[in-house]
């Protein structure tokens, strides 16, 4: 049964920020993620903001310079089918094509999407774990074939769901966020959180501040991005394993690359090792081999995911084959 609670829709940003002051009060956009945490009691919630009065916080629209602003209440449908991000930022578009459902992705936000809670079982289920203030991760050695491979520091397994974050951190956005002090931007790879550097949380966002938009810079001329997603279902599925790419590219030769996993961490885990491996590079298979040894180099599995050790390899060489074919 969902708990009681008060709701609110305020007609300004302003008003919005400040009936978040309180304990408990809870920011609602789509309300895809959120319904299913009240109803599950994951979090205690006295209040939930809507943010449906707020038009101002939708659509996309070009900046000076060259890039993009993305509302935060955009829907991931939107940006899947937006004709400009399918063409200069395409990781992103494929990221948003692949989140949940039809259906979902016309109600979800971007900012949602951001900001969704994690998926394992153990935090949504009646587990006093880590992450909800108790002292056991009860993934690390139960039933933990969806989780983690990188970054759990030993305190907490969960992957992060979304399916747009890597694909904004390999594009270098930044996390446009509004609060009582006004607003400040965080680079999307800096806005979530480790579980080494605070386990009950997800985000650096402050309960009373809002994500009002997503910015995307420029992309040089020669950026090419993708974002690859492998799942156990194809109808809707969380990935277990996925990377989105942005690479600088001068002719067959990659001069810089970003990449970044999905279902590989508690945040869009950035693949330093990869990166590496291809840089300066032609994609010949020598180094597309290299490049899918090194990214599960650095992997700590648990006892039932292991099997995302050959899932990320043949991924990334997949991946770096695609884009070598579509060079040719
Ligand atoms: C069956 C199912 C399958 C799914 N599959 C996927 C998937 O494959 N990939 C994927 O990425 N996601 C998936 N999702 C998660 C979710 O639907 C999407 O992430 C969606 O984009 C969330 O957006 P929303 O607007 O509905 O968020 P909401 O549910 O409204 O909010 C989610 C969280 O973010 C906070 N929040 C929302 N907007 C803001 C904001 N602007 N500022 C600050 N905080 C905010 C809320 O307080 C809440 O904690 C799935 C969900 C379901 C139910």
């Amino acid at each position: 049964m969902t708990p009681h609670f008060s709701y609110v829709r305020p007609g300004s940003l302003k008003e919005a920020i400040g009936q978040l002051r309180q304990n408990g009060a809870v920011v609602h956009a789509g309300g895809t993620d959120l319904l299913g945490c009240l109803r599950e009691k994951i979090f205690d919630v006295r209040k939930v903001v809507s943010l449906s009065g707020l038009p101002d916080l939708r659509g996309v629209e070009k900046v000076s310079g060259g890039g993009l602003r993305i509302g935060a209440l955009t829907t991931i449908t939107e940006i899947a089918e937006h004709p400009l991000i399918q063409k200069r930022y395409t990781a992103l578009a494929q990221g948003a094509s692949e989140v949940a459902s039809p259906q979902l992705r016309n109600q979800g936000t971007i900012g949602g999407n951001l900001c969704q809670k994690p998926r394992c079982w153990y935090y949504r289920g009646e587990f006093h774990c880590m992450r909800k203030g108790g002292d056991i991760c009860y993934a690390a050695g139960g039933e933990n074939q969806f989780h983690c491979i990188f970054g759990s520091g030993g305190r907490c397994y969960i992957v992060h769901p979304s399916d747009t974050a890597p694909a904004l951190a390999a594009l270098q956005a930044q996390v446009e966020i509004t609060g009582p002090q006004g607003l400040r931007t965080v680079p999307v790879d800096d806005f979530h959180a480790l579980p080494e550097d605070d386990v009950e949380r997800e985000t650096w966002l402050e309960p009373n501040e809002i994500v009002t938009a997503v910015r995307l810079p420029a992309p040089p001329p020669s950026l090419k991005s993708s974002y690859r997603k492998i799942r156990a279902r194809r109808s809707w599925d969380f990935a277990l394993a996925g990377a989105a790419l942005a690479l600088e590219l001068d002719g067959d030769r990659v001069v810089d690359g970003r990449v970044f996993l999905s279902g590989a961490a508690p945040v869009p885990w950035r693949s330093l090792s990869v990166e590496e491996a291809i840089r300066g590079k032609v994609l010949d298979d020598a180094t597309i081999v290299k490049a899918a040894d090194a990214v599960v180099k650095a992997a700590r599995p648990l006892e039932k995911n292991k099997y995302k050790l050959p899932l990320f390899r043949g991924m990334i060489q997949e991946e770096l084959r695609r884009f070598r074919e579509n060079l040719a």
